[in-house]
């Protein structure tokens, strides 16, 4: 177990079976021994998550096998040192790290109750109230997903409930746990790091010695309190402009002389079955790391010195797995793109759609006070402003690798084999973005044709040695998700594609991709990072919103 190996569990569970008489005592026993272990090497860092992972399976598909004769002989299930309930909360789809967080956590024998992802409030809490929980886990990637979870704080508190709740994923912070959701609820809110911080959080609040727990908690208020000042001194010391001088602050390019004004092709173009052999080459290696925790580069960190041995084993079983992906065609990807007229105005971007109707993009601007000679940027820059007489273009994309993936998840899961279900999800999500560089890639050589010369390798593409960009709705350039329901009708994604969006503007399926395609020579990445009110008040005026929906849609960027 502890090297995860399980081409003999049936045989060894067999075999202790006999020794031990009774299933139970099997899995009190030796089984949770070895998993013992194997929390004691990961949280001493001598194991790595992969490895985790797999060992974890032999424990599950030895419990899978005991589970028929419990049920027999009616002994009930094995004493845990706790209850967790987990959940992605409503309106949000990413489950990888939350998966992660659970098997790890069931390692070091807690209950773990999984209620998978889109959980409503309600439903978590009433759950939580049932079996009797513990603790109750909230998972999110998105930033809508942050004020979900204040607002399941908050309904915690109305129920007065009694347990201590954690907040993890990709855009939760201490900081936004400090600031937003631990006043909302008196008991412990616990901002979780990663998966290798989550057991040493868990067994501090669940701890017996009363001493030890008490000054758990004293320590996190300490530290809330702390990043909660520092972040009142950074604000106090922070210049923003108005939104009338970060206008006039912005990038002017020359639209005289410009020549790259043009587009080959136009209208909307479908790609319903891309094989994923194509797309294999043009995979970015280095965050499907990441997402295992590993640190590091591809292709280097395969002779990393520390996770090396590791990280290689972990990139041979995701290459089997990949193979056998593309041979028996188990995942489809799938692409849309469109290519369009468009100007700017003010901060806007009119686009001349398929059927000659105007839409009305909205975009943001930096704020922040900028050095001599930097400008405030604003994606609508990139694109010729109408009075400059020139017709200018746009482009727009949503791709996914994600269909297929819940009937092969659920399928590794059927066989207690999480290890898989999280390298299916992994991998789809790299075949997503790696869609996206090869759509790109295409429009800029085939479709749009302002760079027919190009000819880049894989880590040229991933380092972005082309022209122009393709910024995401929802990422630092373009942080307010809901322009996404714009892109969606603009390209009928959802009829082209099959790709839908939650009403927090989340992707589903989840390895999806969606943005804007910008050629002008000079546009970069960047990010809006933090507006004052002024701006939010003019954007909420040009998207039609209430004060709700502005407080909800920027209150990530407000600061
Ligand atoms: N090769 C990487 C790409 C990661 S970035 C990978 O395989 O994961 C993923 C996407 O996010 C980019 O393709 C782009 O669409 C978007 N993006 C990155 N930085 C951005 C920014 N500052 N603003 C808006 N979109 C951004």
């Amino acid at each position: 177990m502890v090297k995860g190996i399980s081409e003999f569990v049936v045989a060894d569970t067999t075999e202790a079976l006999e020794k031990f008489k009774r299933p139970l005592l099997v899995i009190e026993g030796p089984l949770m021994d070895g998993m013992n272990e194997v929390g004691d090497l990961f949280g001493a860092g001598k194991m790595f998550l992969p490895q985790v992972v797999k060992s974890a399976r032999v424990m599950k598909q030895a419990v899978g096998y005991l589970t028929p004769f419990m049920e027999a002989e009616a002994q009930g299930v094995a004493k845990t040192k706790g209850k967790i309930l987990l959940a992605t909360v409503k309106g949000d789809v990413h489950d990888i790290g939350k998966n992660i967080v659970g098997v790890v956590l069931a390692c070091n024998s807690y209950e773990i109750v999984d209620m998978g992802v889109m959980v409503p409030c309600d439903k978590i809490l009433d759950k939580a109230i049932e079996i009797n929980a513990d603790i109750v886990g909230l998972s999110g990637l998105i930033t809508p997903s942050l004020d979900e979870m204040v607002y399941v704080a908050s309904q915690m508190q109305k129920r007065g409930m009694k347990l201590p709740l954690l907040i993890g994923g990709a855009t939760t912070s201490k900081l936004h746990t400090a600031i937003k959701i631990e006043h909302e609820y008196e008991e412990p809110v616990i901002h979780v790091l990663d998966a290798s911080r989550a057991v040493g959080v868990v067994s501090n609040l669940l701890s017996e010695d009363k001493k030890l727990r008490a000054d758990f908690l004293q320590s996190t208020r300490d530290e809330y309190e702390r990043v909660r000042i520092q972040r009142q001194n950074r604000n106090a010391s922070r210049v923003l402009l108005n939104i009338e001088d970060a206008r006039k602050n912005k990038l002017q390019l020359d639209w005289k002389t410009t020549i790259h004004l043009f587009q080959k092709k136009q209208g909307i173009f479908r790609f319903p079955n891309i094989p994923l052999e194509i797309l294999k080459d043009y995979l970015d290696w280095t965050p499907f790391f990441q997402s295992w925790e590993l640190a590091g580069k591809y292709p280097a960190i395969l002779e990393d010195k520390i996770v090396g041995v590791e990280a290689k084993k972990l990139f041979v079983d995701a290459n089997i797995l990949l193979d056998k992906i593309i041979k028996e065609k188990s995942l489809q990807a799938t692409a849309v793109i469109g290519l369009f007229p468009a100007n700017n105005i003010g901060d806007d971007i009119e686009v001349r759609s398929n059927e000659n109707k105007k839409i009305q993009l909205h975009h943001l601007r930096q704020q922040i006070k900028k050095a001599e000679g930097q400008a405030n940027f604003c994606l609508a820059d990139y694109i010729a402003p109408k009075e400059s007489n020139k017709q200018d273009y746009i482009g727009a994309f949503a791709v996914s690798a994600g269909f297929g993936v819940d009937e092969l998840v659920k399928y590794y899961e059927s066989k207690h084999d999480d290890y898989n279900a999280i390298l299916v999800k992994a991998l789809a999500d790299r075949l997503a973005e790696a869609c996206a560089e090869y759509m790109h890639k295409k429009v800029r050589t085939e479709y749009w044709a302002y760079s027919t010369n190009e000819s880049l390798s894989n880590e040229e593409l991933i380092t972005e040695k082309y022209q122009g960009i393709r910024p995401a709705p929802g990422y630092p350039a373009c942080p307010e998700h809901t322009e996404k329901q714009i892109l969606w009708n603009i390209l009928d994604v959802e009829e082209n594609t099959g790709i839908s969006l939650t009403d927090s503007c989340a992707m589903f399926p989840t390895a999806a991709v969606s943005g804007w395609y910008f050629s002008h020579p000079d546009s970069k990445y960047f990010g809006i990072s933090e507006i004052e009110k002024d701006q939010a008040l003019d954007y909420a005026e040009r998207k039609n919103w209430t004060a709700e929906e502005m407080k909800r849609w920027l209150g990530a960027v407000m600061g």
